[in-house]
């Protein structure tokens, strides 16, 4: 199967031969005459699939017969718009936007929060066709009277099950309801949960549906090991895996913003040059942390699941959940960074006492157990009781926690609001 065959428009064959890929991807075989055709698409596919070049390319195809280089403004209304969890999904969309739209004069600009509104009302005020946008910042906009969706032809909701993990659904509820109901429907989804199949009922009309390396293919791709250890001795194994297996490039999970910010000054303590990165660090903060990590300057990357979330890091060989995730199907999320492509990739956990339950819960999801190797010198002491786990993710406005309500240890100094109560797109006043 070619780009060719997939009757690309030659301005988009041309941009997609510059970026070196040969063939497409199976999710981009599916879903581009699908959306070519303008049916809806509920498609289920992470983030490594090449999914967003999947829906960019037919996106920018149907937009193209009225892309135009007039200077007006009116000559440029929002005709699609891409509603995203982070800010960095948003801004990685609209670099592939712009990438595979290179050579058709179709304008682009993303809206998201935790940075000045100012800018982003200028570039809409300038006209863009296609819209990247996380759902809090948009509605402020639409608050300020900055958006008219009335051209909207299609929408796209990427990473939606993310959203609705983030408490996004009743943003999405609005922002849905401000759109033209003759539209063009997508809707990318790591998970099909009961809820997303909800959202999709009532969102999407006949949807074709695709799936793209289900859940448990995608695991069994990756090595994946557990490492039983004590709580208080996580970071001493990680520090002793890291330089005895000399590890280059792993990036760690945590559950907590605190909890990465802690471990990277620790690792970088031990002489293991680490950086943490979530929602509290600024863009420019995270871009560069990013940076030095995918050019091996950082060994370690430290990010909790919502930082990490969309990320483009392609083929890691190793990442480690220092932490389970609360969420089972984050760490599939998680493991879904290594092993790309056919490379060998590896998942360790280091899982103490405490976190016996959300194993099971991750091997029930997986439907295996996962083999369980204790590092000699590192093996837990089972006198130690299991303590409750801080999540981080109390009090969280609006975020809605899948995982089970456990009390934070106050003693930890973890302040008791989370990373998606505090998501930087929310958080601003709405402009109502
Ligand atoms: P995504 O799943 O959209 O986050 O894409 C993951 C990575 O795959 C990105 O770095 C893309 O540049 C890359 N990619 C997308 N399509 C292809 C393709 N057909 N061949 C090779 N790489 C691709």
């Amino acid at each position: 199967m070619s780009f060719e065959s997939l009757g690309l428009l030659p301005e988009l064959l041309r941009a997609v031969r510059e970026q070196g890929y040969e063939t497409p991807t199976p999710i981009q075989i599916q879903a581009i005459p699908l959306v070519l055709e303008g049916r809806d698409l509920m498609a289920r596919a992470q983030t490594g699939t090449g999914k967003t070049a999947g829906f960019t390319l037919p996106l920018l195809q149907r937009l193209a017969p009225q892309a135009n280089t007039s200077a007006s403004p009116a000559r440029h209304p929002i005709r699609a718009l891409i509603l995203t969890p982070t800010r960095e999904l948003a801004m990685q969309v609209e670099e592939s936007v712009r990438t595979y739209g290179k050579y058709i004069p179709l304008r682009s600009t993303t809206i998201f929060g935790g940075v000045n509104i100012n800018p982003q009302t200028k570039a809409l005020r300038a006209g863009a066709e296609i819209l990247v946008a996380t759902p809090g910042r948009l509605l402020d906009h639409q608050g300020q009277g900055n958006l008219n969706f009335s051209q909207l032809e299609v929408v796209i909701l990427d990473e939606a099950d993310r959203m609705l993990d983030m408490g996004f659904i009743r943003d999405i509820q609005k922002i849905i309801a401000l759109l033209p109901v003759n539209r063009q429907t997508l809707l990318f989804s790591a998970t099909f949960t009961d809820e997303i199949k909800q959202l999709a009922s009532k969102f999407l009309k006949n949807p074709a549906s695709v799936q793209i390396t289900p859940l448990n293919t995608a695991a069994e791709l990756v090595r994946q090991v557990v490492h039983p250890v004590d709580r208080e001795r996580k970071r001493a194994l990680l520090a002793h895996l890291i330089t005895s297996r000399k590890l280059e490039q792993v990036l760690v999970f945590t559950r907590t913003k605190h909890g990465a910010n802690r471990l990277s000054e620790q690792l970088d303590k031990d002489g293991i040059s680490s950086m943490a990165i979530h929602g509290n660090k600024s863009q420019p903060q995270r871009i560069k942390a990013l940076e030095d990590f995918k050019k091996g300057a950082v060994r370690v990357l430290v990010a909790t699941d919502i930082a990490a979330r969309g990320l483009d890091i392609d083929m890691l060989p190793h990442v480690v959940n220092y932490e389970l995730p609360q969420v089972p199907e984050d760490y599939i999320h998680r493991i879904g960074r290594t092993g790309r492509a056919g490379s060998e990739g590896e998942a360790l956990s280091l899982v103490c006492v405490d976190e016996h339950r959300l194993l099971k819960d991750i091997e029930k999801l997986l439907r295996k157990e996962l083999p369980k190797d204790v590092i000699q010198g590192y093996a837990p002491d089972p006198s130690i009781p299991a303590e409750p786990i801080q999540t981080g993710r109390q009090g969280g406005g609006g975020g809605r926690s899948r995982g089970p309500a456990r009390a934070a240890r106050p003693s930890s100094g973890q302040t008791p609001r989370g990373e998606r109560g505090r998501h930087p797109a929310r958080t601003s006043p709405r402009g109502k």
